[in-house]
């Protein structure tokens, strides 16, 4: 497959061609773990997990980094604001590793609610402050630093690509200056790779370093942990779009003053926002919800996977209930005709195997053409939905359907097996109750709706007089 992805360097699509033949390095920015993760941050990670398994399924062996921030990062991005650690350890009266551990398995039981791959090497921020040293020595080395008032800057003065993939440029740094603005600065955009003078009394985690005890500013550690896993240049790296002017400009700054090799990264990924009422949601405001909350309304992690496969990643995606609604309605329909298909090839005796490879093919192609197009899910989608409703029947139509959820991770599979039928069951005998009751009451009209409803998926309810039985048939 030959993919093009939107590059956020350049600002325009691109054929890809991974470094090495057959591998990818890919750095996807994880999560600060001060707080649930909410999910606007579930769709960047939906992304990186769509991207890795697109490239998995091409053949490419993939390895995937995600870093664990616990340390450093500050509610402004840049070197404004309070600690997000320290402040939540605080409030919760634990500890900051306490907190760290606390919110990293949350978020890693919400990847796997959402079937979303665990990365090949996940790294803390705290267990890599020797090699954050080290990339800073360099920095410091190649005349790119300053020492002020207690902590080490970066001079973006002295790299003239500072800004590229934001598009900024230097003068518009200065002109948005920070209201909170650090006197040690000699430019507003200016940022600090150690500190020794805390802002907060209470800094719990700090380290030796040349430069004094303190602790790292938060853009170093992906730089460090990305080269460390990956090498001193990688293919791809991801997150959200709120990281382009600061973070994801710090890094790129940082990474090549330290080795002098550009690109650092060959290709930038950003996902849009979801937003919520109109604004984007984010932790540091409280107003967010987390998969849990999804749940407790009743619906799959996997309705909401569903739900932001239907938009393109690079398009802000409007969150309500009522659109996961919906999306919950087309993922239970979905899981109705696999169920189906399965029971028709699984069925030998009566079956008639129906459907071409080369219609089955069309689709596929389609498929596949759609993800190489800047990973484009809605498109990808559409392919399924088009193939399932050829009403093909053959192991082949099944196998392919399958095979595009190596991508989806819908876990499609699931509705062709006895789980999902099991889960059928249930909700069969407690329609089947609620009939018997509906019938003792002499409300025949619901009772008949009731039989209906099930008919018309392929369920006939038999009475007899130790009750009622249910069978599937092939619709
Ligand atoms: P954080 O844990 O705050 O560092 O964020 C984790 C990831 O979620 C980053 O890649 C952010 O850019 C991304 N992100 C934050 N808010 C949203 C949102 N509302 N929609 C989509 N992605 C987001
Ligand atoms: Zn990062």
């Amino acid at each position: 497959m030959a993919f093009s992805f939107f590059n956020t360097l350049g600002r325009e699509k691109t054929t890809f061609n991974p470094l090495q033949e057959g591998k990818v390095g890919f750095y996807g920015c994880g999560p600060t773990v001060y707080n649930y993760a909410h999910i606007g941050n579930l769709r960047a990670y939906v992304l990186h997990d769509i991207l890795v398994r697109s490239l998995r399924r091409a053949g490419y062996e993939v390895n995937h980094v995600m870093n664990i921030t616990d340390v450093g990062h500050l509610s402004d991005d840049a070197d404004s604001g309070e600690d997000k650690m320290i402040k939540s350890a605080e409030e919760r009266g634990k500890s900051v590793l306490e907190i760290a551990d606390f919110y990293t398995k949350a978020f890693f039981n919400d990847m796997d609610r959402m079937n979303i791959t665990r990365p090949t090497v996940i790294c803390k921020a705290t267990e890599h402050i020797s090699e954050m040293i080290e990339l800073i020595q360099k920095i410091e080395k190649n005349g790119y630093a300053y020492f002020a008032g207690g902590n080490l800057y970066f001079d973006i003065s002295k790299f003239p690509a500072y800004g590229e993939l934001a598009m900024l440029k230097l003068d518009d740094l200065k002109a948005g200056a920070r209201i909170e603005q650090d006197e040690n600065k000699h430019n507003p955009g200016d940022f600090v790779l150690w500190f020794t003078k805390s802002k907060f009394e209470k800094q719990s985690l700090v380290w030796d370093s040349p430069w004094g005890r303190g602790y790292p500013g938060w853009h170093i550690e992906c730089s460090a942990m990305s080269m460390k896993y990956l090498g001193e240049k990688f293919d791809i790296h991801a997150g959200g779009i709120d990281h382009i002017p600061v973070h994801h400009t710090n890094e790129i700054a940082q990474s090549e003053a330290a080795t002098g090799k550009k690109p650092w990264v060959s290709y930038w990924l950003h996902n849009e926002f979801l937003v919520m009422d109109k604004g984007k949601m984010s932790k540091s405001s409280g107003k967010f919800l987390t998969l849990q909350a999804l749940v407790d309304e009743g619906f799959d992690p996997l309705d909401y996977r569903y739900f932001l496969l239907g938009g393109h990643y690079r398009s802000q995606l409007a969150f309500s209930m009522e659109s996961l609604q919906g999306a919950r309605n087309s993922r239970k329909s979905l899981s109705d005709k696999i169920r189906a298909l399965a029971a028709k090839c699984g069925n030998s005796a009566g079956s008639t195997i129906t459907g071409s490879q080369e219609g089955i093919n069309r689709y596929i192609e389609g498929f596949n053409r759609a993800i190489e197009d800047d990973l484009n899910t809605p498109r990808a989608l559409a392919e399924l939905w088009g193939l399932l409703k050829e009403g093909f029947a053959s192991p082949e139509t099944l196998a392919a359907v399958y095979d595009m959820d190596k991508i989806l991770g819908l876990r499609l599979e699931d509705s062709g097996n006895n789980a999902e039928n099991e889960e059928l069951s249930r909700e069969i005998e407690a329609l089947i109750t609620k009939r018997a009751e509906a019938k003792k009451a002499k409300d025949f009209t619901t009772a008949d709706k009731i039989r209906q409803s099930l008919k018309e998926r392929g369920i006939i309810l038999e009475d007899g007089s130790s009750g009622t039985v249910w069978r599937q048939i092939s619709l």
